[in-house]
C-alpha cells in the first residue's frame, strides 16, 4: 500500500518508540543494515510490530543492502550469506482464468515459454466446489503429468470441513501444494486440513517478521511457508525465517509479485539459502511487472539467473518510474 507506506516513512517524530522511519536513519551510516533494522523496529513499536510498518522498513532494508552492495562493488548474497547457486527454477505464477478453456490456453503458453511449473490463483477459485475441480482439472490436462501445477485458492474456502472435501477431490489433479484456501488468521482451520490431506499447504504472504512465521508453523502447521521479501521484514529476516522453516522440516518458497525489484531482491535472497526449491516469476504483462528496471529476468530452460551485477543488480528505468508515480 504505497501511499501508506510513505507515511510510514515520512511522519515527524512523535515519541521514542512512535518515529517515521525518516527521521531514525537521516545521518546514519547506510550500510549498517542489521543496526538501522533493530533501530527502526525499535522506533515503531507503538504503531508497528507487523503489518504496514514492517513493510516499509522491509522497503527500506532492501535499499540499504543495495547501498552496501554498490559501495562495496558486490551483489547482495555475497553479503548476506553468500552464493550457494548460479540459477534457480522458477514457476510461471497468474491468476485463475475463468474458465476451464482460458485455463488450459494460459498453462500451454507458459508451458511453451519453458516453464516447469505454473502457478493459478485468486479469480474464481472458490466460488463453487465443481467449479474449482474443473479449473484445476484442465490445467492439469493442458499441463501433462510432470507440470508442477500450484493452486492459490486466495481465501476462497469457508471451513475447514468443507476445505478437507474438496481438498480430496482437488487432489485427483494432483497440485504441487494448495495455498491459502483461508482467511491469514485462521490458523486452526490450516492446522485442521494440514493433518487431513497429503498436498501440502503454502501460506505466509501477508505474514510479517519470524515471530509470525513461527505462530504459522507452530500453529497453523503448514508444510511450506510463503515470506514476501517486500513485506515479511527484508532480505536478512527473510534468510532467519527459511532457517527457521528448514529447522522446523517446512519448506520455504519466497511470495514474489509485479515489479523486477521484488524479483531481484528475492533471487538474491534465493542464492543464499541453504535450500531453494522455485523462484515465484510473476507473469503479468502490466508496466510495473514488466519494464520498472531494465534488466529482463529471461527465463531459460525453466530457470532465472542470480543477478550478480553490485547491490540489487538492477537498474531503475526513470521514464516508468515517472509514469507510475503517485505521489
Ligand atoms: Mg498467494
Amino acid at each position: 500500500m504505497p501511499s501508506v507506506a510513505k507515511a510510514v516513512i515520512e511522519a515527524p517524530p512523535s515519541h521514542k518508540i512512535a518515529t517515521g522511519l525518516r527521521s531514525l536513519l537521516v545521518g546514519e551510516d547506510p550500510q549498517e543494515v542489521e543496526r538501522l533494522w533493530q533501530k527502526m523496529y525499535q522506533g515503531t513499536i507503538y504503531f508497528g510490530r507487523r503489518g504496514v510498518a514492517i513493510h516499509a522498513i522491509s522497503g527500506v532494508e532492501i535499499a540499504l543492502w543495495d547501498i552496501a552492495g554498490q559501495a562495496a562493488g558486490r551483489p547482495i548474497h555475497e553479503l548476506v550469506g553468500g552464493r550457494q547457486r548460479n540459477s534457480i527454477r522458477a514457476y510461471a505464477s497468474t491468476l485463475m482464468p475463468e474458465t476451464p478453456d482460458e485455463t488450459k490456453r494460459v498453462v500451454t503458453r507458459w508451458r511453451g515459454e519453458g516453464f516447469g511449473a505454473v502457478k493459478l490463483g485468486w479469480g474464481p477459485l472458490g466460488r463453487g466446489a465443481e467449479a474449482d475441480l474443473a479449473l484445476v482439472a484442465a490445467a492439469r490436462e493442458a499441463g501433462g503429468p510432470d507440470l508442477d501445477l500450484m493452486i492459490d485458492i486466495g481465501f476462497g474456502w469457508r471451513d475447514a470441513a468443507d476445505a478437507i472435501e474438496r481438498a480430496r477431490r482437488m487432489s485427483e489433479s494432483r497440485p504441487y501444494w494448495i495455498e491459502e484456501p483461508f482467511p491469514p488468521d485462521d490458523y486452526d482451520s490450516y492446522a485442521r486440513l494440514a493433518g487431513a490431506i497429503d498436498v501440502p499447504l503454502a501460506a505466509g504472504e501477508e505474514e510479517t517478521t519470524l515471530d509470525d512465521f513461527e505462530r504459522l508453523i507452530e500453529r497453523g502447521r503448514v508444510g511450506v511457508v510463503q515470506p514476501d521479501v517486500t513485506r515479511a521484514g527484508g532480505i536478512s529476516e527473510c534468510l532467519r525465517i527459511a532457517a527457521l522453516a528448514k529447522k522446523r522440516g517446512r519448506r520455504c518458497v519466497l511470495h514474489s509479485w509485479s515489479t523486477g525489484i521484488i524479483k531481484a531482491a528475492s533471487l538474491h535472497v534465493l542464492a543464499s539459502m541453504d535450500e531453494a526449491e522455485y523462484f515465484e516469476y510473476a507473469v503479468q504483462s502490466t508496466e510495473l511487472n514488466q519494464r520498472l528496471v531494465r534488466e529482463r529476468f529471461p527465463v531459460v530452460d525453466g530457470e532465472v539467473k542470480i543477478p550478480t551485477a553490485p547491490g540489487l543488480g538492477v537498474e531503475l528505468d526513470e521514464e516508468v518510474v515517472e509514469r507510475c508515480r503517485v505521489a
